[in-house]
């Protein structure tokens, strides 16, 4: 059998006297989606960010394909031991944020193939082709040469994602990818979401989009203050709730 795309095990994290992550685990294998919930503050963006590393877990373990990052003690605190397994690890797992992190100085095509070219050691022409492909997926072949303050919120996030992808992810991280967006600009980066989840991405998903969840995830984790309060189906977690303040987040109350 094929080795898991990305396991985390027992991952702590404090800052300062506040332990936000309190022992978080997750096991994402080929094609799975896994949409964290949660309300503000429960941890979803540290864990997250804990997975590929722009956060240092004070604990735990992470295993891409079976191979375990190795961290060293130093005076600092727990660091990656070495630098280059992270870097190959981040083009494995490549991150959409809630805010698009386009490079305001480049145009969206230069956007895309920047990593390609620099981490993966593509030609420019093999990244670029590669690109005209993506942004066609992501319905903005005409905006190529755009800069990203020339693009709606809409379609700055649906670029992000092509960006992510031209990274050929095994895993992709998708950061609240619709919170910052006006309304009406929602439902065109969910489509691409959901497109990408049905030709089986695997993918990690913070969101509020509770239709996006039930339709896609293969499991669904609720957190509260840094633990896993209910996990499984989507049929289990928000069909049918156990605990009442999942029952209650599960509630629009406004
Ligand atoms: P969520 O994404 O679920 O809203 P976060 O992971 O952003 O939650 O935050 C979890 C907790 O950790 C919050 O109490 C937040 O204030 C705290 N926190 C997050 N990042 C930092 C940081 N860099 N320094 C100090 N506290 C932080
Ligand atoms: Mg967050």
């Amino acid at each position: 059998m094929a080795a898991t795309p990305l396991e985390v095990r027992n991952i702590k994290k404090r800052f300062g006297d506040t332990e936000v992550l309190k022992g978080l685990s997750l096991e994402a294998q080929k094609g799975d989606v896994i949409t964290l919930i949660g309300a503000s503050g429960s941890g979803k963006s540290t864990f997250l960010r804990c997975m590929n590393l722009l956060e240092q877990p004070d604990e735990g373990e992470i295993i891409l394909h079976g191979d375990t990052i190795r961290f060293k003690e130093t005076r600092r605190g727990r660091e990656p031991a070495d630098i280059k397994q992270v870097v190959q690890m981040r083009a494995k797992l490549s991150m959409v944020f809630q805010n698009f992190n386009l490079w305001a100085h480049m145009t969206l095509l230069e956007n895309i193939i920047e990593a390609p070219i620099h981490v993966l050691g593509k030609s420019k022409k093999e990244a670029t082709e590669h690109a005209y492909a993506l942004l066609e997926r992501v319905g903005l072949t005409a905006r190529a040469h755009a800069y990203p303050a020339q693009m709606s919120g809409g379609q700055q996030q649906r670029g992000a994602i092509a960006r992510a992808l031209a990274m050929d992810p095994e895993v992709m991280l998708f950061d609240e990818p619709t919170s910052a967006l006006d309304p009406e600009l929602v439902g065109d980066v969910l489509k691409v979401m959901r497109d990408l989840a049905n030709e089986g991405r695997t993918m990690v998903v913070v969101t509020h989009e509770m239709s996006f969840a039930r339709d896609v995830s293969s499991q669904v984790i609720y957190l509260h203050q840094g633990l896993v309060e209910e996990a499984g189906t989507p049929g289990d977690v928000l069909g049918n709730p156990q605990s009442s303040r999942l029952k209650q987040f599960l509630t629009p109350n406004y």
